[in-house]
């Protein structure tokens, strides 16, 4: 199904995020983990794309077993900027082999080494040879706090614009932790007259060493009582994977209040986190 007719339903949506293994040995601990989250019956999945394209055929074979074998509507995430236009026209191929009806087209990570190829600049280049390759829905990337590349925030929304206008259904935010930088961001996204839907992406935290991976990957701003509960548990491990779950919940808790209808959970393969993020939730998105 494709995750734009999802978009329009009442009430809220919830997704979760996986990601491939490096090797193929260890392709049975990943399936076996989004198994356990497909479980849940979330609205859809996602599963990342390795920046170089190492793993692309493992993103592939992920995204097809879950949907085929669990009825869920899958997302596999496309990167371009290190891939030629051959390969990249090649994974299009087989995601629509595989009955695949959604890509989130995305330009990736320049390593620091530099591309090793020039075939495609940005995400948005992207969009056209999707659109070639068949009938996918399909979704891109925004930033609320901007992208860490981007010379201002006004300059990434520009950007944005031409991205959707390109041919974006719908977006999902990097994640963040002050729901306040979301607010002003959809404030800024629908004045730049961007009406697609945008799903806030929301990282429940439950490990210190993860947290500080991810911020410096993202450049994402840490409040300062996230701060305070990261620093206060980071040698507690039951306690702060328990007050991660709890922040996250609390977030979307707000979001939900806040009127915002999609919800895009980066689930790093746990299990446990998704289940008790819906546990928690069931009962307010229930309500809906
Ligand atoms: P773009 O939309 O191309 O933007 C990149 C930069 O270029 C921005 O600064 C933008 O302002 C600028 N720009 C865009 N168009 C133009 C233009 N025409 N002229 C001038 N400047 C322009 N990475 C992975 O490797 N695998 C994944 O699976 C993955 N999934 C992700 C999912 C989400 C929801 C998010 C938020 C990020 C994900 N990433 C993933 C990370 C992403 O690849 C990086 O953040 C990357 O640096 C930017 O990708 P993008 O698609 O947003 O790029």
């Amino acid at each position: 199904m494709k995750i734009s007719e999802i978009l329009k339903r009442d009430g809220v949506t919830l997704s979760f995020e996986v990601f491939p293994p490096k090797t193929h040995d260890k392709m049975d601990v990943v399936i076996e983990a989004a198994e356990e989250i497909a479980k849940l019956k979330p609205d859809f999945m996602s599963v990342t794309y390795g920046a170089g394209g190492g793993t692309s055929e493992y993103t592939a074979e992920i995204a097809k077993r879950l949907q085929e074998e669990k009825g869920v509507t899958m997302l596999p995430h496309l990167t371009c900027v290190s891939s030629t236009r051959d390969h990249v026209k090649k994974m299009i191929s087989v995601y629509k082999e595989y009955g695949l009806e959604n890509i989130m087209a995305l330009r990736g990570d320049i390593p620091p080494e530099g591309t090793p190829n020039h075939d495609y600049k940005y995400a948005t280049d992207l969009i056209a040879d999707i659109r070639e390759g068949g009938d996918f829905c399909i979704g891109g990337a925004c930033y609320p706090e901007g992208h860490p590349q981007a010379p201002s925030r006004a300059e990434d929304l520009k950007n944005l614009k031409t991205k959707v206008d390109a041919g974006v259904d719908f977006l999902t935010t990097q994640m963040f932790f002050d729901n306040e930088e979301f607010f002003d961001f959809m404030y800024r996204v629908r004045e730049a007259d961007i009406s697609v839907p945008v799903l806030a992406g929301i990282m429940p935290i439950t490990n210190a060493k993860m947290m500080k991976r991810s911020i410096e990957m993202s450049g994402t701003k840490t409040p300062r009582r996230f701060l305070q509960i990261i620093d206060f548990f980071e040698d507690r491990p039951d306690a702060l994977r328990q007050a991660g779950i709890i922040y996250a919940t609390e977030q979307i808790i707000d979001l939900i209040a806040h009127g915002v209808k999609n919800i895009h959970v980066y689930s790093m393969n746990k299990p446990d986190v998704a289940r008790d993020i819906e546990k928690n939730l069931a009962p307010v998105i229930g309500s809906m």
